[in-house]
């Protein structure tokens, strides 16, 4: 039945999220349905980040990221540091989401900056790439620019970038927006590019400048789920990884491409980015 689908790259849905606990089982079965090859779980917060790992461990096609958004930055450091502190599992295959967001504000910018360098230093110890979410308000770009300005200066920044990556992406611009000198940048720190329905918003129109220049091994798609819900998809309140198709469509076309040959390639992209330390059933 799926055979003729394209393979599908969640690269960030919620599925641990509170709007999914109603239907999760459901909302899982029509991922699969629609041939869902590889999804990333990430979390926000201590809770979300068990709650992920817990539902990645039942799903031998997905996997989990830990990490503390830059809302909730002002979390006591010893908090951080208990939960970094388990990346080193296998189902735990990125760090994040973490950034930068000076859109909502809603914790100092210092502790922002603070919070993601340490997420840097677990990220470049372990090999495992950031989740990064940043976000400035529409038409700025400071959350940007100074995301940029603070990945340079880590080891990230250094030339032939962290060594525990080994050429790897070390971090993936999650639900990328902004302008293309952004993304040049992140490019140019040898950073990898995932796609969501933000793209299809008038306000990030400057995405169809840029989507064509990320090189094709650094091109990731995702839902944000149960965020950014596309046009077209079926349920306009919530989001779901299956809709994930409308935005390989979109990159495809945008980019020229068939999607029967994209898509095996961000299959391929997800497995080189977010490498198992271990196999699994
Ligand atoms: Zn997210």
């Amino acid at each position: 039945m799926t055979s003729s689908l394209p393979p599908l790259v969640d690269a960030h849905g919620h599925l641990q999220a509170e709007r999914f606990t109603g239907d999760r089982t459901a909302v899982i079965e029509r991922a699969r349905a629609a041939n869902m090859a590889r999804l990333l779980i990430p979390s926000w917060d201590r809770e979300s980040a068990a709650a992920g790992r817990e539902i990645a461990a039942q799903l031998p096609w997905a996997d989990a990221a830990i990490g503390i958004h830059p809302h909730v930055a002002s979390i006591a450091p010893a908090e951080r540091d208990a939960l970094l502190s388990t990346a080193d599992d296998p189902l735990i295959v990125a760090i994040g989401e973490t950034g930068i967001d000076t859109d909502r504000n809603r914790s100092p910018l210092a502790d922002q900056i603070t919070n993601l360098e340490a997420h840097i230093a677990v990220a470049c110890a372990l090999g495992k790439p950031l989740i990064i979410h940043c976000r400035s308000v529409i038409g700025a770009d400071d959350a940007q620019r100074q995301l940029l300005a603070t990945l340079r200066a880590s080891e990230i920044g250094q030339p032939g970038g962290a060594k525990a990556f080994a050429g790897r992406p070390a971090f993936v611009l999650h639900s990328a927006s902004g302008p293309a000198s952004y993304v040049e940048g992140a490019l140019a720190l040898g950073g990898a590019v995932s796609i969501s329905g933000l793209a299809f918003r008038a306000s990030e129109a400057a995405t169809r400048d840029w989507v064509r220049i990320v090189p094709v091994d650094r091109l990731l798609t995702e839902t944000d789920a149960p965020w950014l819900v596309m046009p077209g998809a079926p349920d306009q309140e919530r989001n779901e990884p299956a809709n994930v198709a409308y935005t390989l469509r979109w990159v495809a076309e945008q980019r020229g491409e068939e999607i029967a040959e994209l898509a095996p390639r961000l299959v391929a992209n997800y497995d080189r980015i977010f490498p198992r330390s271990a196999p699994r059933g």
